[in-house]
């Protein structure tokens, strides 16, 4: 699944050929995404010119001179900037054709991610506003944490995994930071001190600020913005790692289940 690091990189790798850039038309060949494209989407973004890229959460925002597109790559999607007269392959959904010969196209086996145009201001948009702060902006940090767990008794990794406390902290991210900060993910949320709260929030800047240098870490449908893989798990240092040792102690590392979610830790290092 697509996380924060790999939409960032997306956004990274679109922003220079879209920006500035004039849409000749959309061709939408498969409406039904996890919210369907309305019907009307191909007027309302016809001889717009897109002003602005920009993130939010795990959504891309492109800013038109009238309304902003929303696009999500949900559990499958991926964008690429292509020449026009690529013939599309199967899963290509959707290609907004870009003045100058070239187009973007999304590719979604499965289908559930999102393409809206919407003429709301995107931070009001009932997909986006009860989204918690981005974990790597200013309002992000230890006592930002530490003052949510007040009237909360769940474990610390639904805790951090919750978008409308912050954005961006998948499955994945939240093990290795979880892991970095030495907390135990059962933990109680309510039962971890403001110090390692502070301790917490930058394990998980640390962890997606380096899935981010690395062109995102991910799983292998995920393909980047110029059609190669992206990297995948060689930096994680636990996720994924049941019965190796530990990297801080050697002890093996567990594998637990909380919440339907897989959870690795070492039974030494994290309390
Ligand atoms: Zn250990």
């Amino acid at each position: 699944m697509p996380e924060l690091p790999e939409v960032e990189t997306t956004l990274r790798g679109i922003t220079p050929h879209l920006c500035g850039k004039g849409i000749d038309r959309l061709v939408v060949r498969e409406r039904r995404l996890r919210w369907p494209v309305p019907a009307d989407t191909e007027r309302q973004v016809r001889g717009q010119r897109i002003l602005a890229l920009g993130r939010r959460g795990k959504y891309l925002l492109l800013e038109l001179e009238q309304g902003t597109i929303l696009v999500h790559l949900g559990m499958s999607g991926s964008l690429r900037v292509l020449a026009s007269h690529s013939p599309p392959a199967k899963h290509d959904h959707l290609d907004l054709y870009l003045q100058g010969g070239q187009c973007l196209r999304l590719r979604d086996p499965r289908r559930f991610g999102a393409f809206l145009w919407t003429p709301e201001e995107p931070k009001n948009h009932p997909l986006l506003a009860h989204l918690g702060p981005e974990p790597l902006g200013p309002d992000f940090d230890g006592d930002y944490l530490y003052e949510r767990t007040h009237g909360r008794r769940c474990a610390v990794k639904p805790f951090i995994m919750d978008a409308s406390l912050v954005v961006g902290v998948g499955n994945i991210y939240a093990n290795e930071s979880l892991f970095r900060a030495g907390i135990h993910p059962t933990r109680p949320c309510h039962r971890i001190g403001r110090t390692r709260y502070w301790r917490l929030a930058a394990a998980i800047r640390a962890v997606l600020t380096s899935a981010i240098e690395q062109g995102g870490t991910s799983l292998r449908e995920f393909v980047r913005d110029d059609g190669r893989p992206g990297y995948f798990a060689r930096s994680l240092q636990i996720y994924g790692r049941t019965g190796e040792p530990c990297p801080g102690c050697g002890a093996p590392i567990r594998h637990h289940r909380i919440r339907q979610r897989s959870s690795f830790y070492c039974p030494r290092c994290q309390k």
